[in-house]
């Protein structure tokens, strides 16, 4: 059996063939392209505004600076994510405050996030980062009115989640990135998620204010409305107005992006069929905890089991060429966290869930006979024989 990935993009002769057509226009970086993704990723979600950036990272460190931190200023967000989602904060001079997570959900836990919010004088906090962990959209309605009482921005962190939603408490369904309750949101086009651009970023909003001021911060700082400039000394006249940054996506990339964008909704019913034979085939054995059971909305960016053999399961795997993640070390036991006071202890759900997670192949292409070899392989594994074998090795 050849390498099975825990993630990988998927790219078609019709991707190769939009990438060549750019590559043979008049536009390299920012152009037509740029504008036609942002366009139609804002269709997809159903948010009236798009900006397109770089990277998620980028997405991440200009909505920090659009909607303002300030020194000292405090953000709160999960441990259980990738650590772009706190770096965001110290980028923009505030202070990050982690939150535990709940063990159901995989997802910050709105309960502890309150508590944070209740014990500090109001005007701490600034904002709050939820993320869409592994695909499964954060409840934004709860958090928008929480957030409206302390008078907190929100960034919707949904690099796992375009094409994931919700159901509201009047029913309806609300799709991550929509713009329905958070301020900004951001995905990311890195190879590894639902849309691969090579690298890549889309900030979505339904705030007009919030939208141009993105747009400016990306290119320098530079005023993008000719109605908005101070002074005009002729046609060739720019102004830079605040400190900005070159944070542009190229035309290559967002013709990738808007390719695979066609493919998107299919490849999440793709991901939701993978994951019910997941679920299906793994819950007797007491694998699944948390949000890995079926989840309506759920995108399956990632499949997550528990096991508390994970170690030596991961070590197996990889031996055998699957190769399996851990999705992620807890962000506030990083080093450079630590450094801020964060010890182990701190969150007993995340540590917890850190322990025991292991992330399978999940991605679209995943073909039916490898999804069947992964699935034999872990039940191999644990046919006592061979545990026993790996215990004793370790
Ligand atoms: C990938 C990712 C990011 C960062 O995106 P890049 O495009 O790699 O900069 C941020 N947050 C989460 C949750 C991610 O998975």
């Amino acid at each position: 059996m050849n390498k099975i990935p825990y993630g990988r993009q998927n790219i078609t002769d019709e991707d190769v063939q939009a990438v060549v057509e750019t590559l043979k226009g008049d536009w390299l970086t920012q152009g037509p392209k740029v504008a036609e993704f942002e366009l139609a990723f804002a269709n997809y979600v159903g948010s009236r505004y798009a900006v397109a950036v770089s990277n998620g990272t980028a997405a991440l460190h200009l909505c920090t600076l659009a909607l303002g931190v300030g020194k000292g200023g405090k953000v709160i967000t999960s441990p259980i994510t990738f650590a772009a989602s706190a770096n965001c904060v110290p980028y923009a001079d505030g202070e990050v405050v982690f939150a535990d997570i709940d063990p159901e959900t995989y997802l910050l836990d709105i309960v502890e996030v309150e508590k944070l919010l209740k014990a500090a004088p109001k005007g701490t906090y600034k904002g709050i980062i939820p993320v869409d962990f592994a695909g499964r959209a954060v409840d934004l309605e709860a958090y928008r009115k929480l957030a409206d009482q302390y008078d907190c921005w929100i960034i919707e962190d949904a690099c796992h989640a375009p094409g994931a939603y919700f159901i509201d408490s009047k029913g309806a369904q609300q799709n991550c990135g929509n713009g329905e309750f958070a301020d900004l949101a951001i995905f990311s086009f890195h190879p590894v998620k639902h849309i691969a651009a090579g690298e890549g970023g889309m900030i979505t909003t339904n705030d007009e204010g919030l939208y141009r001021k993105l747009l400016n911060l990306r290119t320098h700082g530079i005023q993008q409305d000719p109605a908005k400039k101070i002074d005009d000394h002729g046609g060739w006249y720019y102004e830079m107005q605040e400190l900005g940054f070159n944070y542009r996506l190229t035309d290559i990339q967002s013709a990738l992006g808007l390719s695979q964008l066609k493919r998107a909704e299919l490849g999440i019913a793709t991901r939701r069929e993978i994951a019910k034979t997941y679920y299906q085939e793994l819950k007797d054995a007491g694998f699944i905890k948390g949000q890995s059971g079926i989840v309506p909305g759920h995108a399956y960016h990632l499949y997550v089991i528990e096991t508390e053999n994970r170690k030596e399961l991961f070590n197996y795997l990889r031996s055998i060429n699957i190769i399996v993640q851990v999705h992620y070390v807890p962000v506030h036991l990083m080093p450079y966290y630590r450094e801020f006071g964060w010890k182990e202890g701190d969150f007993p759900h995340a540590e917890n869930y850190y322990k025991n997670c292991l992330s399978l192949p999940m991605f679209p292409t995943l073909k039916h006979e490898e999804q069947a070899y992964v699935l034999e392989k872990i039940n191999s594994f644990y046919s006592e024989e061979l545990l026993e074998v790996k215990l004793f090795n370790k």
